[in-house]
């Protein structure tokens, strides 16, 4: 067995659109395709001795064993490691259980696709589970432990911590989307201009100043003291002199800590008298030179988390600990506790498990024990200095018993600190009287609390402390996203989303739009290149800036990796024609419609799919669409058209030369297709097809009628504009066309076009797709042969595993089947080419060229032009 390519899925894809995080393995069996499991001598016991829990797989059969069942049947091994990735996975704490394995059209190569949670134990997983399979059918051993402790620990590395986690899932609830930016716990909520950010549980609102006040601890004694709220009294000191003045005031038992301490560090706690003071100072000054000297509260310590200035949970937390039997020691004690299932590997689950370090052993060492000792019955020794569930503390829910004065003082608290997110430390004997009556006071203040010992108390009910974030970032009808307009389709992608994008940007919204061009936001171009795929979408949605997306969608993204949305308002399906077949296992033109319509599976229930009814294969998707559906025609008279308003439905029709909405059999008439430049004086039929999409789906966003005309009225092709679509360049004598089609379909609409042109003599510069089918480039040629006197053949700069021969024979045969009576010549470079075509030109010749480079073959004609108009100016 050979792993060919493991690809992450991302988004909605060909497998699914809900399911959106996928591994997808492409998988040669090689020798096991001849070798299904009943033909390996004891592979299903060996398979049920190294998994045993597999035995929950129901498989096909829907009962427990059911995929054991099978493995004794005989099923293939591709099936056999979809069950093991899923397994491993949830072993390791990942329950996923979405699995699909399918032979491709290449006999022995299988796609083998399964969820995961997290991208790299997905991956470590194909790989793995290829291995196990290998591992069992060889009758060789696996260390299966080590697997799934590596997978523990690639997940704990990966995934968000505990407080992020809980936002994003609350989020998620609903409906929100999120994005992670960068490797850790920066998340983004929404898109675009309605986006908010949060890290752990600073959020964008979240105050600068306030953090600085909090991380402060004198000046937030200093203000909550001067507000009445009870501090321990203390003082800052440098020297022995300052700390006896200190202690002189105030009386002992007192605290030592560093100023600008956390985590316990360098910290002496219950001091009474002044030798321990003095070497507690000394400690403290490893860490600062000033030194808080504070008196001793005695109680427990309580954590109060107010968020948006309102209480939202109250716990006790108790250090990691162990209480003695009077027969086991400290050590054997520690490794009972452990056993606790609720202790897991980081934060995995509840608890955390108690690991032995230096700060256990301090602790230990001052109480003269070590590990061996053994404590008395009912003794309590604690092992870490803080109460942080990450070393193995425990907490406990108090949130229902906090007095109101106490709550009205914490909501007091974080407005003074001026927090939206407060955690308040709280040391007392208990919170249920106010805290003046019970002597408690206020340890400190943090910003970025964390919120899983409110989420997972080791006791008392557990508080949902991620809803009031989100609601304080999303306050009730606060928009979350952006409106997505996503266009996909064989041809016409870029000018359909380049014209809604405009039409879009006339009604004043600020649109952020990509094409295979690059991405734009308004008029400027952010990047150049081929900008189609999930990466550039969420560039959009990313941009804090951008209120409206409109996203070309092209196949290679899809299937790449998934789209870079989990829903749009609006898809658009221009057509499904022969392009890209016989790549990626993309065969026909039912594999092909298998991609587009992921696009429309994407469509809101409640939004439009927008496809066209002239297209053969679109139609046929039309009974699988969730979403609303409205359809565009050149033909008004049109099978579909004419059905569709039958039914009252809406639609787009091009109709005694105007451009159409229909509303049942009602007519708005939009503009004359002779007045949108775009459609070349209504010349060119593709570009009326472009026009009733992009004039559709904008009618369908909402868009006034007059604001739509007027837009395709205003947007200008050129050169600039829409590089390499229909650009006609003039000159004195002949014009020259420079288009970028490069399919069967591309050809077919230059053809139509051209059939509207006067000439003398039509000269083509055409190419053939090194990686296209046979039978694709044979028909461009046919076609070239139908609309062309001359032919001009060169060569792609990249030939996609093809030479330069096989493509010209290809294109020649397809030329002479058109049966006119052509001439043509090969020029391979198309500069060359290009320039060649230009001198041959007589009066009234029409070059049409059917470019690669669309830039280079621009700059050239342009410099031709402008030599033609100095040379006149002479
Ligand atoms: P962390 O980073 O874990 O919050 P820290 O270094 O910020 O620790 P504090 O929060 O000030 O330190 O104190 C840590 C613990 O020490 C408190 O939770 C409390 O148990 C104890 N402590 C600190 N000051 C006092 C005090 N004045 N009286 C009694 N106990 C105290
Ligand atoms: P790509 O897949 O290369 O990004 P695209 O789908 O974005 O292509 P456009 O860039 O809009 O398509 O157009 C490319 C060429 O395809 C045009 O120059 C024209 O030759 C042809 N074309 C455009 N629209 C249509 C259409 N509706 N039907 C058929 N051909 C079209
Ligand atoms: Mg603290
Ligand atoms: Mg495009």
């Amino acid at each position: 067995m050979k792993i060919e390519k493991i690809q992450v899925l991302r988004g909605p894809n060909i497998w699914s659109i809900r399911r959106k995080k996928l591994i997808q393995m492409r998988l040669d069996l090689e020798e096991m395709e001849h070798l299904p499991t009943n033909k390996i001598p004891g592979f299903r016991e060996r398979l049920e001795a190294l998994i045993p829990s597999l035995i929950t797989h129901r498989c096909s059969e829907g009962v427990e064993g059911g995929f054991f069942h099978r493995v004794e049947m005989g099923t293939w091994m591709g099936h056999v490691i979809e069950h093991i990735a899923l397994e491993i996975q949830t072993l390791a704490g990942m329950d996923t259980g979405f699995g699909r394995t399918r032979e491709t059209k290449t006999p022995g190569i299988y796609n083998v696709v399964f969820s995961y949670i997290e991208e790299n134990c997905g991956v470590y997983t194909a790989e793995q589970s290829v291995e196990i399979a290998r591992c069992i059918a060889d009758g060789k051993e696996y260390n299966l432990e080590a697997c799934i402790q590596k997978l523990k620990e690639i997940r704990e590395r990966e995934r968000l911590g505990p407080s992020t986690g809980s936002i994003v899932e609350e989020a998620v609830a609903r409906n929100i989307p999120w994005i992670r930016l960068g490797k850790n716990s920066l998340v983004q909520l929404g898109y675009g201009v309605n986006q908010q950010r949060f890290q752990a549980t600073i959020t964008g609102k979240t105050s600068s100043i306030a953090v600085d006040i909090a991380c402060n601890k004198e000046l937030t004694k200093k203000m909550l003291d001067d507000a009445a709220i009870p501090v321990p009294t203390g003082d800052l000191v440098v020297d022995e002199e300052d700390l006896e003045r200190v202690v002189r005031r105030i009386g002992y038992p007192i605290v030592l800590k560093p100023l600008d301490g956390n985590h316990g560090r360098g910290q002496t706690i219950n001091v009474n008298d002044w030798e321990t003071a003095k070497i507690g100072l000394q400690h403290a000054q490893t860490v600062s030179r000033r030194v808080i000297v504070e008196r001793y509260i005695t109680g427990f310590d309580f954590r109060v988390l107010v968020i948006n200035h309102k209480m939202v949970a109250a716990a006790r937390r108790v250090p990691a600990h162990v209480v003695g039997d009077g027969e086991m020691n400290i050590q054997q004690l520690i490794d009972k506790e452990n056993l606790d299932p609720r202790r897991g590997y980081g934060h995995e689950n509840v608890l955390t498990e108690i690991l032995i370090d230096k700060d256990t052993n301090e602790l230990l060492h001052k109480l003269n024990y070590t590990l061996e000792t053994v404590p008395l019955k009912g003794e309590m020794v604690y092992l870490k200095s803080t109460a942080n569930l990450s070393t193995g503390g425990t907490s406990i829910d108090v949130t229902d018993m906090v007095h109101p004065e106490n709550v009205t003082m914490c909501e007091r608290i974080s407005k003074i600190i001026g927090l939206d997110v407060c955690g308040i430390d709280i040391m007392a004997e208990n919170l249920t009287q106010p805290l003046k009556e019970s002597g408690g006071a206020i340890l400190e203040v943090n910003a970025a609390p964390g919120f899983r010992m409110h989420l997972a108390p080791s006791e008392g009910l557990p508080r949902n402390v991620a809803a009031p974030v989100v609601d304080m970032l999303y306050p009730h009808g606060k928009p979350t996203r952006i409106p997505i307009i996503a266009v996909t389709g064989t041809n016409g992608k870029t000018t359909t989303t380049r014209l809604i994008a405009h039409i879009v940007k006339n009604n004043g919204f600020r649109v952020g739009f990509t094409t295979s061009d690059g991405i734009y936001i308004q008029n400027t171009m952010l990047t150049k290149g081929d900008t189609t795929g999930p990466i550039s979408a969420e560039f959009i949605l990313k941009d804090p800036t951008v209120e409206f997306a409109v996203l070309e969608t092209a196949r290679g993204g899809i299937l790449r990796s998934g789209l870079g949305f989990s829903y749009c308002d609006i898809g658009v399906l221009t057509n499904i024609k022969e392009d890209h077949l016989g790549l990626s296992d993309i065969h026909n033109l039912k594999d092909l419609t298998r991609v587009k319509r992921v696009v429309l599976d994407s469509v809101k229930k409640d939004g439009w799919s927008v496809m066209n009814a002239d297209d053969e294969f679109s139609m046929r998707l039309l009974p699988d669409i969730d979403s609303k559906v409205a359809i565009f025609s050149l033909d008004e008279n049109n099978a579909h058209i004419r059905k569709f308003a039958k039914e009252g439905k809406i639609t787009c029709v091009y109709e005694e030369g105007f451009i159409t909405i229909k509303k049942g059999e009602w007519k708005i008439r939009i503009a004359k297709a002779m007045n949108i430049p775009i459609t070349m004086e209504a010349k060119a039929k593709f570009m009326i097809s472009n026009v009733l999409a992009a004039s559709l789906a904008t009618y369908l966003y909402g868009f006034e009628i007059e604001d739509i005309a007027n837009s395709l009225r205003t947007f200008m092709p050129s050169a600039q504009l829409t590089p390499g679509r229909l650009n006609v360049f003039k000159f004195k004598n002949f014009k020259v066309l420079i288009d970028f089609a490069h399919n069967p379909a591309g050809y077919e609409a230059i053809e139509d076009y051209l059939k509207n042109v006067e000439s003398s003599k039509k000269i083509g510069i055409i190419a053939g797709v090194g990686d296209r089918r046979d039978e694709d480039i044979f028909e461009c040629g046919k076609i070239a042969g139908r609309m062309f006197d001359h032919i001009i053949i060169r060569n792609e700069k990249h030939l996609r595993g093809r030479t330069e021969e096989e493509i010209n024979s290809l294109i020649i045969s397809g030329i002479q089947d058109s049966g006119r009576n052509v001439t043509y010549e090969i020029i391979p470079k198309e500069i060359e080419a290009l320039k060649h075509a230009m001198s041959m030109a007589e009066e009234g010749t029409f070059i049409t060229a059917l470019s690669d480079v669309v830039s280079n073959a621009i700059d050239l004609v342009q410099e031709y032009q402008n030599k033609e108009i100095l040379e006149e100016g002479k």
